[in-house]
């Protein structure tokens, strides 16, 4: 595949880039613009570069998945197309090499994500900033970027004093709206509103849910795994999807990988009909008949917990679970019992906030792009990662469309010829 970071810059290409956001998609597009001979300053207002990388760190940094290109595409959903393009010059093959070109040599583990052999990210990301470093990249730390002023030039602040930076080509790579303690504080969207930028609204993605769940059960299950279960979705047109996996239960609802993997569905259909409906399998595996009749047994003088200990396997938050389903009447039932434990109901009442989300959906629409990520209203200036409205599930998608796409950023800045 032709890689735009190799390609040899053309005429004015060697002037300067300022990247503004040092996540990984900000450093990977000032690697590309480097690299195509360009002279790079990155600007971010902490104090230092990849805080949220290094937060991805704390979960083994799932940097990308093993699985074929085809699969790998279709998790970018209804933008499978426009990601596909930057993952055709950056794939998650070509990120296992560039991890190992920086000595961090990675696996596949059993899903068939990948992470590095130590599971960290700090060793990778100190790395690559001594190497960008050494190839002349330019950092400024503390540098809040606040937009344009009547002449064009970017406004940056730092402790209350605002220096302008005059540059011709901006890459933009400031993250969404998901935790933005680690920097990433959606302020962008104002700035480039103003500018008329397509924007749609930034919502949280791989989230949690909020369910109304009785006191005594919050109080006694919150931060209880349930596993294993089988969660089952339907969507607008019937169509129920089913997916085995865990996850954990909140004092406000459930969270986790299992959730995350169906939450732009939910959040969606809350979005249309205010809440939504999921079912849960709490016995994966049994068939409902033979869990009929074994909870039919004659229970003696035993507690129904105790029965249904003996005889589901049911005990903990997932006897919890059932408590909040039936009422003591319905609970005497045995058929019901079993159709209960196999297709319990929940209903979901609205995502968890934005802050909360390991990331978010939305931003600077397709639209608003050319397809070297240039806004088409502001010659000159391109985006990448995040802050792009895109979304894609847990499993290693976020951090390889956040680095093909700063990829492709940077060595598209370097190129540009200018608008003349
Ligand atoms: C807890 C957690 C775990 C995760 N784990 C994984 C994982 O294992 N695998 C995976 O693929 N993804 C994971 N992600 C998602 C992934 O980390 C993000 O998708 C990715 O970091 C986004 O990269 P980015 O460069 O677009 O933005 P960011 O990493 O958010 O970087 C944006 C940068 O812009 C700077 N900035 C913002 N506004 C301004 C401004 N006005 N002026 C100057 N600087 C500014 C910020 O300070 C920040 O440094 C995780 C996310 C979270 C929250």
């Amino acid at each position: 595949m032709p890689d735009h970071a190799a390609r040899a810059p053309q005429a004015g290409a060697s002037s300067r880039i300022v990247v503004i956001g040092g996540g990984p998609a900000g450093l990977m597009a000032a690697e590309s613009a480097r690299a195509a001979g360009a002279e790079v300053d990155v600007y971010d207002w902490l104090g230092s570069v990849g805080r949220k990388f290094l937060i991805a760190g704390k979960g083994g940094l799932n940097l990308t998945h093993s699985e074929d290109p085809a699969a790998f595409v279709a998790r970018y959903g209804e933008r499978r197309a426009e990601v596909g393009r930057w993952l055709a010059h950056f794939d998650a093959a070509a990120l296992r090499e560039w991890a190992r070109g920086l000595g961090v040599e990675t696996f596949v583990g059993t899903s068939g994500r990948v992470f590095p052999l130590d599971l960290k990210a700090a060793p990778l990301l100190r790395g690559w900033v001594k190497r960008l470093r050494a190839s002349g990249v330019k950092f400024h730390m503390h540098q809040r970027w606040v937009g344009w002023n009547d002449a064009g030039a970017l406004r940056f602040v730092q402790d209350g004093a605002e220096q302008r930076v005059d540059a011709e080509r901006v890459v933009l790579a400031l993250g969404g709206g998901s935790w933005p303690v680690l920097g990433s504080d959606a302020a962008w969207v104002s700035l480039l509103r103003a500018r008329g930028v397509a924007l749609a609204p930034l919502v949280p993605s791989n989230c949690g849910f909020d369910v109304a769940w009785s006191a005594h059960f919050a109080q006694r299950h919150a931060g209880h795994p349930v596993k294993p279960v089988v969660l089952e979705c339907v969507d607008a047109h019937g169509h129920a999807t089913r997916r085995q996996g865990e996850f954990v239960v909140t004092a406000n609802g459930i969270e986790g990988s299992l959730v995350y993997a169906f939450s732009a569905q939910l959040r969606d259909a809350i979005a249309a009909h205010g809440s939504t409906q999921i079912r849960l399998d709490l016995v994966p595996g049994r068939d409902t008949r033979r869990l009929t009749a074994d909870l039919a047994r004659p229970r003696g003088s035993r507690s129904l917990s105790e029965h249904l200990r003996r005889h589901a396997g049911i005990e903990g938050v997932k006897a919890g679970l059932l408590y909040e389903a039936l009422d003591r009447e319905r609970l005497q039932d045995p058929a019901l019992l079993a159709a209960t434990l196999k297709s319990l109901p929940l209903t979901l009442l609205r995502p968890r906030p934005i802050e909360e989300a390991v990331s978010s959906a939305g931003g600077v629409r397709f639209d608003a792009l050319d397809e070297q990520l240039m806004l088409k209203s502001i010659p000159g200036v391109f985006c990448a990662g995040e802050m792009i409205d895109w979304e894609a599930p847990t499993g290693g998608y976020l951090l390889t469309a956040c680095f093909a796409s700063g990829r492709l950023a940077g060595a598209a800045a370097a190129n540009w010829r200018g608008g003349g």
